[in-house]
């Protein structure tokens, strides 16, 4: 990959991170709102139910864009961290912060269907 790739994507990047960083910061203050009324309150559960489902998926991404301006800094940008083959061209410019190509990706969602949904129990669990 040329410098003059690895700047754009690093600009795209930095973008997203930036963006994502907000979006985490402001659910924050959601997901801590408390209500004194009851049938607000239930409303406010499921409210703060999907503003952490959200949250929960936004501080995923947020971590796998770091990892990519991480992986930027440290030269192993654009090749997957499963194969050690180079994730394509293609599937780079739709999804900059891929840690891998579309096989193993495919292969990773196939395989942690289940454990995400308990990862995400759990979560739910220990909020
Ligand atoms: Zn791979």
């Amino acid at each position: 990959m040329t410098k003059s790739e690895l700047d754009k994507y690093k600009g795209v990047l930095e973008n997203k991170q930036a963006e994502l960083a907000r979006v985490v910061r402001n659910r924050d203050g959601i997901a801590i709102e408390k209500s004194p009324d009851h049938l607000d309150e239930v409303q406010h559960a499921t409210e703060r139910e999907l503003a952490i489902r959200n949250l929960d998926r936004d501080s995923n991404l947020l971590r796998s864009v770091r990892g990519a301006l991480h992986r930027i800094e440290d030269g192993s940008f654009g090749v997957c961290l499963h194969c050690d083959e180079d994730i394509s061209p293609k599937r780079l410019a739709a999804v900059p912060f891929a840690p891998f190509c579309i096989q193993c990706q495919e292969l990773a969602d196939r395989s942690q269907s289940s454990v995400g949904d308990n990862a995400d129990e759990w979560f739910l669990n220990a909020a």
